[in-house]
């Protein structure tokens, strides 16, 4: 197909979470993946659900994660019924552990704030959180727990969301790099890869943190950053961990499996996609600090992603202004995840031309 209805560039959470919604319409669907489908950040990610663990102040942004993190239960559903594919949804809870004074301070403005929102959030004495979960330094001050953050297996949940989309007709080209647009005048009438010119009534950047440089954009800027994460897994036996364990320096993440995602830096390093002695050092200090028992399991594995960032650690949704037929859906930062089925269905009403659920404006590109 060199034609279609949407044509969406970049096979992450984001694409593939925008074409399996616009899949329910009778529209065609073209997705250009550059490398193959959840090889970036959205196959990378540590798959926390975690609006209330992240602090995320009160807000438009706050009502996209809180309305995307009800979508999981019935999303999770679907996809094993439709693909066969389980996406490890699981709702583990996150225990945010207080270790220090200022600790304690902050956790008290969140819980307060939580409250006031409505939210889920219990406060933990000491002795609560070693009962539940031994293995936690007795340094340890007390936790806040918050029953509703959960976790998903992210790798899993993209490959899902493609299958979905192209059993429902969606097109999907893995190794086709977008490498500019093509414009009549200001109208963006499609796009060129490497082999081939794809033509199309909307066009959709949803190109993690690679979206700003796709093409020529006469006026206008798309400043999305790569900020770096480092993360490690451990192997751990069975049900070592019953919650997510989060700090205000590291988490870990407790995967069905046993294994134990460690995470995470966050640096602007450019495009240098490898893990750093530094990096290392200092997510095994923290996993150590937290949970002194670490030290004698095995590490499995180490990498690093590109977390889209956008000045305002906002995302971008909506139409392009000034460049009729371009759209974009990107910038998610650190909660691309958890955002991919709202954002999923806001872009396909949006692309549709139907009532938006929720309001778009809050992330215009030039807000
Ligand atoms: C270490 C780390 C931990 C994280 N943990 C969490 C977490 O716990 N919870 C959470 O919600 N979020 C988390 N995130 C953030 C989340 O992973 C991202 O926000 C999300 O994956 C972004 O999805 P995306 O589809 O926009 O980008 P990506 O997954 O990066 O996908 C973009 C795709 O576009 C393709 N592409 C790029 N350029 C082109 C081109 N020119 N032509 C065609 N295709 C192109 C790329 O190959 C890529 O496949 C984490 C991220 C990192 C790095």
């Amino acid at each position: 197909m060199k034609t279609a209805d949407v044509l969406i560039i970049g096979g992450g959470i984001i694409g593939c979470s925008i074409a399996a919604e616009l899949s329910r319409a009778q529209v065609r669907v073209l997705m250009l993946e550059r490398d193959r489908i959840g090889c970036e950040a959205s196959g990378e990610a540590a798959g926390m659900l975690a609006p209330q663990a992240e602090d995320i102040p009160s807000g438009p942004f706050l009502d996209h994660c809180l309305k995307s993190r009800e979508m999981f239960g019935p999303l999770q559903e679907l996809l094993k019924e439709e693909t066969g594919i389980d996406i490890e949804y699981v709702r583990s809870g996150i225990l945010y552990l207080l270790l220090t004074e200022d600790d304690e301070f902050q956790g008290r403005r969140m819980f307060d704030e939580q409250r006031a929102r409505g939210l889920k959030v219990e406060r933990w004495d000491r002795q609560q959180v070693l009962e539940a979960q031994p293995q936690v330094t007795p340094t340890v001050r007390g936790a806040f727990y918050f029953p509703d953050d959960h976790q998903v297996q992210n790798a899993r949940m993209v490959r899902a969301l493609s299958i979905l989309g192209a059993r429902r007709g969606v097109q999907i080209m893995e190794g086709a790099p977008v490498t500019g647009f093509v414009q009549d005048k200001d109208r963006v009438l499609g796009v060129r890869s490497v082999a081939e010119t794809y033509y199309a009534g909307k066009v959709v950047i949803a190109a993690g943190a690679w979206s700003g440089g796709i093409g020529e954009l006469p006026g206008q800027q798309i400043p999305i950053q790569p900020a770096r994460g480092q993360l490690l897994s451990l192997e751990t036996r069975g049900d070592f961990f019953r919650h997510i364990l989060y700090t205000r320096e590291a988490y870990l993440v407790p995967r069905p499996n046993g294994e134990l995602i460690v995470g995470s830096t966050v640096e602007f390093a450019g495009f240098e996609k490898h893990v750093t002695v530094g990096g290392i050092e200092a997510l095994l200090a923290a996993a150590r600090r937290l949970v002194p028992a670490l030290g004698s399991r095995p590490i499995l594995k180490a990498w690093a992603g590109f977390r889209p960032w956008t000045p305002d650690e906002l995302p971008y949704l909506g139409d392009i202004p000034g460049s009729p037929g371009l759209y974009i859906a990107s910038g998610h930062y650190r909660n691309g995840i958890l955002l991919a089925p709202v954002t999923g269905q806001l872009m396909a009403e949006l692309l549709l031309e139907e009532q938006s659920s929720l309001p778009l404006d809050p992330f215009r590109l030039n807000r």
